[in-house]
């Protein structure tokens, strides 16, 4: 079975249309796919699934965990049980936004809060949006420069205090039905004694699920996500984290398979 459990599209910082996806995610092969924008469900609205594509409705919420901002996707969820956990996270990052844009201002002298909101269209402001417009502004080469020097983790732009806890986040996408899906494990560069706390948390709030794929990744990592993920009872899931054609993300449906001994989340529907 082919699967991408986690992608991005326009929606929210993603550079294709969802139709357009959809269709790329095809023609990669992939069978079973998710789309799961940051914090928004609008990437679901008036979509054509082509035949030979299951296509779960899926989001990745943002969370607080102990100093630590966490993603959990959360696969299989009914649409209308998330509005309230999706206006509260609108609502979260539209105060984000303005805290951000505040600091960026201390920090550069320069107003990024319009040009973000240009840069984010429809869909809510989020870093890469602000990555965007210092772009354009020219105070950074690229948006991994702008990551580097003022977005990344522990620079003046991260700012994780509005986010629900995590146990908040996980209940939302129990209550709608979902599975709660640990994302990107290995891109909090935590010890493995922390990664560890936050499955036990993360197991104790009912998460049921962990990205033991993430893209192309080291396969020592692969193997050592599977064996937390068997050692917590954990479902394994799998996703590119596509969010365009080019760049540091990889190709939708495109890294090594699970491995054997996992139980991958498709057997939970
Ligand atoms: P936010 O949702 O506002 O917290 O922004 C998080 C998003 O920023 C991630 O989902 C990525 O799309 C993007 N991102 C995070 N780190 C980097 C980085 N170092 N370079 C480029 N994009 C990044
Ligand atoms: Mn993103
Ligand atoms: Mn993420
Ligand atoms: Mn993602």
């Amino acid at each position: 079975m082919r699967a991408d459990l986690h992608t991005h599209t326009t929606a929210s910082d993603g550079a294709l249309q969802p139709q357009t996806l959809i269709d790329r995610a095809l023609e990669q092969g992939v069978e079973l796919l998710s789309i799961t924008d940051h914090d928004t469900l609008d990437g679901y609205r008036s979509l054509s699934v082509p035949e030979g594509l299951t296509l779960i409705r899926g989001i990745e919420l943002s969370s607080r965990w102990q100093k630590s901002g966490i993603h959990v996707v959360g696969l299989n969820v009914r649409g209308e049980a998330m509005d309230g956990a999706i206006a509260n996270q609108k609502r979260a990052r539209a105060d984000r936004a303005a805290q951000i844009a505040d600091r960026l201002h201390r920090a550069t002298g320069v107003d990024l809060l319009e040009a973000a909101r240009t840069e984010a269209g429809h869909s809510q402001v989020g870093r890469p949006h602000f990555a965007r417009a210092m772009v354009a502004a020219g105070l950074v080469g690229d948006a991994a420069d702008a990551f580097r020097r003022y977005l990344g983790r522990g620079k003046v732009g991260d700012i994780r205090q509005h986010w629900p806890g995590l146990g908040r986040v996980v209940g939302w996408i129990r209550d709608a039905g979902g599975i709660a899906v640990l994302a990107h494990p290995a891109r909090y560069r935590m010890t493995a004694t922390r990664l560890k706390k936050l499955l036990t948390s993360f197991k104790a709030v009912g998460g049921e699920a962990m990205e033991v794929v993430s893209g192309t990744q080291n396969p020592q990592v692969t193997q050592n996500l599977a064996d937390m993920c068997e050692a917590f009872g954990l479902l394994a899931s799998c996703g590119s984290d596509f969010h365009q054609p080019a760049g540091p993300w990889s190709e939708l449906g495109r890294y090594a398979p699970l491995p054997d001994h996992c139980r991958p989340v498709w057997d939970a529907w």
